[in-house]
């Protein structure tokens, strides 16, 4: 059954129980890793998922939140002895900075490295980002301070968007569309961000099943961020927690 395990689920500023956001979409053969903050080996340990598993790794968007375990995930793999390829997906500026920043480490001259290919996302709606019989990937813009991508993942047993930092935007709307689960971040009323009463008419205008709010800040009351969403949203709401499994 496909599921998402979120890794964080906290906004910029994490605590110990709330890492930064990323979490891991888990189906037909693959386990996509979406966003890379701190180092996300101590929260796949604690998940049980074996971090040589991962297939692919979405970057939304070149925010520290969402990047900074970048090194750290291709060095540890490396150091683990992997030697199946990743696939890493972003919108080209995205992958541009990412290979400067891997550059910063001179990783070309780490020696039997496995093969990363990097995958660009056109920066419009509904962009196939990869396809096999059991799944299909796709991103649409969304509304951030800086170029960012929302993503869904489909299934036979359905659904899943999610987001990513985003204002309230009609691109994450269409791609939420008709989906089972819309994960939305709940930043707050912020520039550049949306806050749980907007992800929650983002989730009754797409007509989803379930809400789950992320990208929250750590010591927000999980209660007022559930009321707010539900205030605008008739199904499913659910404030995420580092840890979480959901099955679709
Ligand atoms: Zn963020």
């Amino acid at each position: 059954m496909p599921k998402v395990t979120f890794l964080g689920t906290a906004s910029a500023v994490p605590d110990a129980n709330h890492q930064n956001s990323h979490l891991i979409i888990e189906g037909g053969n693959r386990v996509v890793l979406v966003d890379c903050p701190g180092n996300p080996f101590v929260r796949l340990e604690q998940a049980k998922i074996d971090p040589l598993s991962i297939t692919d790794l979405i970057l939304t968007h070149f925010h520290p939140d969402h990047v900074t375990g970048l090194p750290l995930l291709l060095m540890d793999l490396w150091l683990m002895k992997r030697e199946a390829p990743l696939m890493v997906y972003g919108l080209p500026s995205v992958l541009e900075k990412s290979k400067q920043m891997m550059a910063l480490y001179d990783w070309e001259d780490w020696d039997d490295f496995y093969q990363v290919t990097f995958v660009e996302c056109p920066n419009v709606e509904g962009s196939l980002l990869f396809e096999t019989e059991e799944i299909k990937v796709w991103s649409s813009p969304a509304e951030h301070l800086i170029p960012s991508i929302s993503i869904k993942a489909s299934f036979a047993e359905g659904s899943i968007c999610y987001s990513g930092d985003t204002a309230p935007s009609n691109a994450v709307l269409n791609l939420a569309k008709g989906c089972d689960i819309l994960i939305h971040e709940a930043t707050g009323d912020e520039n550049g961000h949306s806050s749980p009463g907007e992800a929650g008419k983002i989730a009754q205008a797409a007509g989803v099943k379930r809400l789950f709010l992320i990208h929250y800040p750590f010591d927000s009351d999980p209660q007022i961020l559930l009321q707010e969403a539900k205030a605008n949203f008739s199904g499913d709401v659910v404030v995420t927690e580092d840890l979480m499994v959901v099955e679709l």
